[in-house]
């Protein structure tokens, strides 16, 4: 008797949303020495920032939801002393996970935004939320077909996708405690605007990030932009959330910028450009309060800048994106290509036997590279930002 041979024991590869996918699409060789190669940032300010409003808007949610469990619903706003004291625990977390805010300056607007999202955004967000910090993982076809075969070095033939997503909501729309909700409101406005008739009861899920809103001129408008990826990234968490059995169905995916609750004069600047050159898709009102406030702003040194009402805030903070079989399959599809391209640049690094030469370099995005360690030998960023001599014309 032939007995059969199990077949060879094989790790399925493992991509996550954040780390690995949209950090390889905002600079591939900048991919390959933080994520892959673990090597630890020198600046990581955009780190702490991100983290830090991530953490305390997750602390604050806990705080209500155990008020809300003991039967003494106690909704933001909440007093200095409260805010600051959750503000000084995160601060302790990520300074144990040796990340720091790096400048009195970039801490105290911490704070403050921080203030600004838990006793603004808090008393709107968190009675909708249903699940926070929710895991999604599924599994699909490596995309071989975009491999070449001499760059194909793996075993398997499927690939793990995982994700986090920061707020899951469950809204009801005939819940009389959710009548007068801005956020929900904001929803309401969106779908009427798409023709979209939404269920009684529906789930929205919510990301954050730790950004002002982008603007809609794209930095080259042959690639894709951060505002596609992060609308990607909506849409399969919705496709990988709709999969799990507890799930309602999902309407809509909404990005939270948080930068724009709590804008710094620069941020005020670059959104007068934006409104004047046409870039941005959330502008104030004709003859409105904030139309006004913007334009009478004399933006003088050493004085702070105008408070915009909250309901323009929260409008230029919130981007929604409905969700529907073919956007899914969009992102998807997008994502997929992303991951063959990550494949590609591994084999042939594993070829090759070199980094630099071997890994997509981005150096479109300024901010990207200014944080990054290998701009000093990077060939992309010199090629970029070197003074060049005139040139002889032979
Ligand atoms: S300097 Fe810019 S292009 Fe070069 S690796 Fe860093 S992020 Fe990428």
């Amino acid at each position: 008797m032939q007995l059969s041979q199990r077949p060879a024991v094989y790790a399925l590869p493992s991509y996550s949303l954040t780390g690995d996918l949209l950090g390889f699409l905002r600079c591939g060789l900048q991919y390959r020495y933080t994520r892959i190669g673990k090597l630890p940032s020198t600046r990581p300010v955009q780190a702490w920032f991100g983290q830090f409003i991530h953490g305390v808007l997750e602390e604050s949610y806990r705080r209500f939801d155990e008020s809300r469990k003991r039967g003494a619903m106690n909704l933001p706003p909440w007093s200095e002393e409260t805010i600051a004291g959750i503000c000084e625990l995160i601060k302790k977390r990520l300074a144990a996970q040796q990340l720091f805010p790096w400048g009195a300056d970039l801490e105290e607007l911490g704070y403050a935004r921080a203030k600004v999202a838990v006793n603004e955004l808090g008393p709107q967000l968190f009675p909708l939320i249903h699940r926070a910090e929710v895991r999604l993982t599924g599994a699909r076809a490596l995309p071989l077909a975009q491999i070449p075969p001499e760059y194909r070095f793996r075993e398997a033939d499927r690939y793990e996708m995982m994700g986090v997503i920061d707020v899951v909501t469950n809204v009801q729309l005939y819940d009389p405690d959710l009548w007068g909700n801005l956020l929900v409101k904001e929803l309401l406005t969106d779908f009427k605007a798409r023709s979209l008739k939404p269920p009684g009861e529906f789930e929205v899920i919510i990301d954050y990030k730790g950004m002002r809103r982008p603007s809609q001129k794209p930095i080259d408008p042959s690639k894709p932009s951060f505002w596609d990826i992060y609308g990607w990234q909506a849409q399969t968490y919705a496709h990988l959330r709709q999969a799990q059995e507890d799930s309602l169905p999902v309407m809509a995916g909404v990005i939270i910028y948080l930068n724009e609750l709590l804008p710094t004069k620069g941020d005020l600047r670059r959104l007068r450009e934006e409104i004047a050159n046409g870039e941005t898709d959330v502008v104030p009102e004709p003859g409105s309060e904030t139309e006004q406030l913007l334009r009478e702003w004399k933006d003088r040194k050493g004085e702070e800048p105008p408070i915009l009402p909250f309901e323009f805030r929260l409008k230029r903070g919130l981007r929604v994106l409905p969700v529907a079989e073919a956007t899914i399959a969009h992102a998807l599809q997008e994502f997929d290509s992303a991951v063959a391209r990550i494949e590609i640049c591994r084999g042939k690094e594993l070829q090759q036997g070199r980094v630099l030469s071997t890994w997509e370099k981005n150096a479109e995005d300024e901010s990207t590279c200014a944080a990054c360690d290998a701009r000093t030998f990077c060939p992309s960023y010199t090629a970029e930002t070197e003074p060049k001599l005139p040139g002889v014309r032979t």
